[in-house]
């Protein structure tokens, strides 16, 4: 059986998120059901722990656009997100979080804009942050300054993941060999034509934030060196300035020498091993950060494994059959 292709599908990574479920299922339907056209909702729970697995089997009972991916152990957000866009059927694909800070209200928008610029990448890009963190807005900013200044200007500032996708530029997607690509890096660099519309970020609905400091500084460290050689650039103009600063020191001992003051030479040593010491585990220390990356690249293990699919997996229809079964005996 072929289903016919629905014309949007909105992606949905959602890791232990329960309590926001009910909420989600309300308004994402009632805009979707809004729009009048054939959608599918590709629910990916990304190793939940709790309720949401059987949150989302629930759902599907009176939602059959709801269909539901699991990955069968948790791959975190970008991973999750990517195993949701490769699986999206739609025409169009929007990918959206699960805990309701980017309003479903706002896909309407987004899709009206591809289709009367005919864009294939619309961007939400948050024109209010005033109800995150301070933390938060300040990290973020620091974020999207750096990644801005690597990749180019073509990263739109302040847009996350929220975002619709056109299905070529899924398709774009697809083709990269990368693994785990940083979407909001690679997607912007696709090129293709692109537009954005501004929405203001809501407080999580219900539950906690699933991205701690340590994950915020894993995609910024991730997102710099998949993009760019220039730290290993700095490596290099680090132990050119040491080189240069060891080089005004030796001078400055041979002077000492000829003064008769060696002796009194020690700080100076002291400072230049010091020194040296540390410019060269920072250059280690970067060129390791590389050398991971092709570690993990040529290992090529995938980012997530998906567990099932309720499109593919005939979970009902196989409850189906047996009910018939009973049925004819
Ligand atoms: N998420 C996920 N896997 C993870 C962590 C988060 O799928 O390992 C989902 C999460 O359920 C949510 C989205 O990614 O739908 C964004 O996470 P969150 O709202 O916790 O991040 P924040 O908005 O605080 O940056
Ligand atoms: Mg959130």
């Amino acid at each position: 059986m072929t289903r016919p292709e629905p014309a949007l599908s909105v992606v949905v990574p959602m890791f232990n998120e329960e309590s926001v479920l009910p909420l989600l299922a309300e308004r994402l339907r009632g805009v979707l059901d809004g729009l009048g056209e054939a959608y599918e909702v590709v629910a990916v729970d990304d190793g939940s722990t709790d309720g949401t697995a059987a949150g989302l089997t629930a759902l599907r009972v009176g939602w059959p656009e709801l269909r539901v991916l699991r990955l069968r152990r948790n791959s975190g957000h970008q991973a999750a997100l990517v195993a949701g866009l490769l699986r999206a059927r739609g025409g169009y694909v929007v990918s959206i979080d699960a805990d309701l800070q980017d309003p479903p209200e706002v896909i309407v928008e987004m899709l009206r804009r591809a289709r009367a610029d005919e864009l294939d990448i619309v961007y939400g890009v948050r024109a209010d942050r005033s109800r995150d963190s301070a933390f938060k807005r300040w990290t973020a900013a620091g974020y999207y300054r750096l990644i801005r200044r690597l990749v180019g200007k073509q990263v739109p500032a302040q847009a996350g993941d929220f975002r619709l996708l056109s299905r070529a530029a899924v398709e774009a997607l697809r083709e990269l060999p990368e693994r785990s690509p940083v979407l909001r890096l690679v997607v912007p660099w696709l090129g293709f034509p692109s537009g954005e519309v501004g929405y203001e970020r809501q407080e999580r609905a219900a539950g906690r934030t699933k991205y701690p400091l340590s994950r915020m500084a894993g995609l910024a460290a991730e997102s710099v060196t998949s993009f760019s050689a220039a730290p290993l650039r700095v490596a290099t103009w680090l132990g050119l300035a040491g080189v240069a600063v060891c080089g005004v020191l030796v001078v400055l001992a041979v002077l000492a020498w000829f003064a008769g003051a060696t002796v009194t030479g020690w700080p100076s040593l002291y400072v230049a091993i010091l020194f040296l010491g540390a410019v060269q585990l920072l250059c280690l220390g970067l060129l390791g950060e590389y050398v991971a990356r092709i570690y993990t690249a040529v290992q090529g293990r995938p980012a997530y494994f998906v567990a099932g699919d309720s499109a593919a997996e005939p979970v009902s229809a196989g409850r189906d059959v047996v009910e018939l079964a009973d049925t004819l005996r």
